[in-house]
């Protein structure tokens, strides 16, 4: 199983990233987690992104392939994989798509959780107070919704008309999604 998983700032998709990840035995590599963790070890690509992630713009798409690029080489996802947060731009899904192609393989599914607008801004709000990340402030966080809106959601257009969009609600509980989700990323597997 080869799929994506994409959402606005605070739609849950880390959470279900993970649900969705062990439900199929595959990996989940989120962008943001590997950054978060290049920051907190202060290495070289953290000193140079964090920046960026504090004011709630992307990484530079260059930088965040090769890191894609060389997560994917490893053997836990020679049987598939979950990306959360890639791709977030147009260029990085040509790279995806060149990148499986290269290698005989594709896509089976891409996950869209959405979430009303409002309830994004309390969501993160909240995390922000439960777990201090540094972009979870309310200049980030407006700006972060401002880039997804611009950069990222028309992606949902390219992957429906591939035929591969799989468009979950997320308002609801953590397990109620979850279901709702599981149920229909099942449906669509079986249906291709
Ligand atoms: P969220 O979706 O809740 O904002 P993530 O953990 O997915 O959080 O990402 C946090 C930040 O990491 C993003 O705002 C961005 O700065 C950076 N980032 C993550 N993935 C990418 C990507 N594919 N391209 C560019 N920047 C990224």
């Amino acid at each position: 199983m080869r799929l994506l998983i994409m959402g606005a700032p605070g739609a849950g998709k880390g959470t279900q990233a993970t649900a969705l990840a062990e439900r199929y035995g595959v990996p989940a590599i989120s962008t943001g987690d590997i950054f978060r963790h290049h920051i907190r070890n202060q290495t070289p690509l953290g000193i140079k992104v964090k920046a960026l992630i504090d004011a709630g713009e992307y990484v530079p798409d260059d930088v965040t392939e090769e890191i894609v690029a060389s997560r994917l080489a490893e053997d836990d996802c020679a049987g598939g994989f979950l990306l959360d947060g890639f791709p977030r731009t147009m260029h990085q899904v040509h790279f995806l798509d060149r990148y499986l192609a290269d290698r005989g393989q594709s896509l089976d599914a891409v996950v869209s959780l959405h979430v009303e607008p409002d309830a994004l801004v309390e969501r993160l709000l909240t995390r922000a107070a439960l777990e201090g990340r540094a972009d979870d402030n309310a200049d980030t966080i407006r700006r972060r919704m401002e880039v997804y809106a611009g950069q990222t959601a028309p992606l949902i257009f390219h992957y429906e008309s591939k035929g591969l969009l799989v468009d979950v609600e997320g308002t609801g509980s953590v397990e109620d999604v979850r279901e709702r989700m599981f149920d229909m990323v099942d449906a669509h597997v079986r249906e291709r």
